[in-house]
């Protein structure tokens, strides 16, 4: 690997932030042929953990995933990470055979997190403190040599869908994160929009309900502690502790494995008339669908891409926030509007960490 000036990632990023296709690029990799680019997926939870090797036209050559059950501080999501990186980037793996030096060219990281872009830190994550304006991007950079651009994962994946998923040729796409907790990523014209202090798109933090449940940021009644993958599948764990015709059935489709129970599993429930699992998913409908509608009328965007396991309901999700959005949006907001399942599914976070660094190039 050659060793190759960090600065030009941010210079990259700023470029990419502008909105300007025929920005200067400074790293003086215009002309480079013969490279790859890394991704990287990292989250504070450690659920979440993988790394990319692509080449130039994004195919992805390896992979690497190793989710942690408890990341318990920094230095043991990056050791882990560092690990994957020697194996993903194994010069073995970079030679193609001719007598070029190939290299790594960029870097991408999607953080599940709040992330200052422009800056390449990472802000905080949600209960693990060790990552406080944590300079990310100058880690990876220094890593693997080559710039780094990093983004939060909702930016990231909103991108990759435009780039090669559903979202090709949307002029507005509002990607949705459903998660551990939810995410959204704008993309307009092409590009990410991220807003003054890059939390633009935070939809799971959208106030919906008066003295709803607690959030993972702290306060109360955000849409993240109603319909986020955790939020859903807490509530009908307590809810059916009320109700033993509803555990049982709980224990049934689990095979004694509640906790474990998918979002998919509580939305098939309900549509075969559990009253517990009725309620849960109306409140999703309801508060999701809230939030939703003034995103179209805020941003009016062509597709809104919902994303993350908590979208694999996929129509039974869909169709009736489609109903809920046609209803209560100005039919000149929502007239030409397509709400969509996610194309790139459970890849979007990852292939979106490969197309930011992509489009850095
Ligand atoms: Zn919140």
């Amino acid at each position: 690997m050659t060793t190759q000036p960090t600065s030009g990632g941010t210079a990259g990023t700023e470029a990419f932030a502008s909105g300007q296709p025929g920005a200067q690029r400074t790293s003086g990799n215009l002309l480079a042929t013969e490279g790859f680019v890394v991704g990287i997926e990292l989250s504070s939870s450690g659920a979440r953990q993988s790394v990319a090797l692509a080449d130039l036209n994004g195919t992805i050559l390896h992979r690497v995933r190793r989710p942690l059950e408890y990341a318990p501080d920094t230095q043991t999501v990056l050791g882990l990470l560092d690990e994957m990186i020697a194996e993903v980037a194994h010069p073995d793996r970079l030679r193609t055979g001719r007598n070029i030096e190939p290299r790594i060219l960029r870097v991408g990281v999607a953080v599940g997190g709040l992330v200052e872009a422009r800056e390449g830190l990472v802000k905080r994550f949600h209960h693990t403190p060790g990552w406080i304006n944590f300079p990310l991007q100058d880690y990876f950079a220094e890593k693997l040599g080559a710039p780094c651009i990093i983004d939060n994962n909702a930016n990231a994946a909103a991108l990759g869908e435009y780039v090669r998923g559903v979202g090709q040729g949307e002029r507005g796409i509002f990607y949705v994160g459903l998660g551990r907790g939810i995410g959204g990523g704008l993309v307009i014209n092409g590009r990410i929009f991220r807003g003054a202090t890059c939390t633009a798109g935070e939809i799971g933090h959208f106030f919906v309900k008066e003295d709803g449940p607690i959030c993972s940021c702290g306060q109360a009644g955000h849409l993240e502690a109603i319909a986020s993958v955790q939020a859903i599948v807490r509530t009908m764990l307590d809810l059916s502790s009320e109700y033993p015709e509803t555990a049982a059935t709980l224990q049934r489709v689990t095979e004694g494995d509640t906790e474990h129970i998918s979002v998919d599993q509580i939305f098939r429930l309900a549509e075969e008339g559990d009253p517990i699992a009725q309620r849960v998913v109306h409140d999703v409908y309801h508060y999701l669908g809230m939030a939703l509608t003034n995103i179209v009328h805020l941003v009016n965007p062509s597709m809104i891409i919902l994303g993350g396991p908590g979208s694999s309901p996929g129509e039974r999700l869909i169709a009736p926030l489609r109903e809920r959005i046609q209803k209560y949006c100005l039919p000149e907001a929502s007239q030409s509007l397509r709400i969509v399942q996610s194309a790139l599914g459970p890849e979007a976070n990852l292939l979106g960490a490969v197309t930011l660094a992509l489009q850095d190039l």
